[in-house]
């Protein structure tokens, strides 16, 4: 959808009270043959229709929030890569666009930006600075390519997320997301804990707030019941955890927690506070089926039996 007016996410999510969003990107093309090693954004210009094809499946299994392929988008990282962090974020995004177009539903496209991969001053070489110039450089490409909302992801340091947040404002007036991911249990890699997210960021004028990737689902259960706890309802929740731990028993990440098993995950967390709902790591779209059936249970009023998750 093309947003028609900076607000769209919010009006969405003020009509539908809770909204459906995508599954992993890296872990789902890896099942559509992405080699061991590569990285995802390459397939914007080398596999696009499969780009397209792994969005239509997320739309299909009811996703109305789709996340742009430019994860690892910055052009801090793609220093070696042989094409510019411009037309990289600018194409990912128009490919989610022309998912949404074909699919003809009302579907929001998030922009996404993770990590840039290296530390800040004093911890490592970047400058917040530098920092923040980098994610407005992203953000602005991904606002050409228009998306409707920016979403700053899998962040681990306040600081870096403030410099995602401060850069996507110097580039462009769309609303903004920014999402944690607590991946040493309930704490971040710096040791941040769910309060300490919400408390940093307070006044940040964030568009909705909230967690990705992590640890195990009851850890991202405890994740989403401080978040709700610390936020008082002030702004809306993002949850979309990794379908569990992965196993390395054949080499690869297997993912073994079923669609039904992120389905009451997913309940759980609306029953805590959560109002954006999907999935990270391992999340495929059959589980986004599953975690689509579960909001419509609970918009509903419904306590679903588990057979019908
Ligand atoms: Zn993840």
């Amino acid at each position: 959808m093309k947003s028609d007016s900076p607000s769209s996410l919010i009006e969405c999510l003020k009509a539908a009270r809770v909204l459906v969003a995508d599954g992993a990107t890296g872990t789902n093309y890896q099942l559509m043959g992405l080699e061991p090693g590569r990285r995802p954004e390459d397939w914007v210009f080398a596999q696009p229709h499969k780009v397209k094809t792994l969005h239509h499946r997320f739309i299909e299994a009811g996703a109305q929030i789709i996340l742009t392929n430019s994860f690892g988008g910055s052009p801090l990282r793609l220093k070696d890569s042989p094409y510019g962090a411009a037309e990289l974020n600018r194409r990912a995004a128009q490919l989610a666009l022309e998912a949404v177009a074909e699919s003809g539903k009302r579907v929001l496209v998030a922009g996404s930006m993770g990590p840039i991969g290296q530390l800040l001053h004093p911890l490592g070489p970047l400058s917040p600075e530098e920092a923040t110039n980098g994610f407005a450089e992203q953000a602005a490409a991904l606002a050409e390519g228009g998306v409707d909302f920016l979403l700053a992801e899998t962040m681990f340091d306040l600081r870096e997320a403030q410099a995602a947040i401060e850069g996507a404002r110097r580039a462009t007036a769309l609303p903004i997301v920014c999402s944690f991911s607590f991946d040493q249990g309930t704490r971040t890699l710096m040791g941040l804990r769910p309060r300490d997210v919400i408390q940093g960021l307070d006044g940040a004028g964030l568009a909705a707030i909230g967690l990705n990737c992590g640890h195990s689902l009851e850890e991202s259960a405890e994740v989403v019941k401080e978040m709700a706890q610390a936020l008082q309802g002030r702004l809306p929740l993002w949850c979309k955890p990794n379908a569990g731990l992965p196993s390395f028993e054949t080499g690869a990440a297997t993912y073994r927690v079923t669609p039904q098993q992120m389905a009451r995950w997913t309940l759980e967390s609306l029953r805590l506070g959560a109002r954006i709902v999907g999935g990270c790591c391992g999340t495929t779209p059959e589980h986004v089926a599953a975690i689509a059936r579960a909001v419509a249970s609970y918009r509903a009023g419904e306590m679903p039996a588990d057979d019908r998750l």
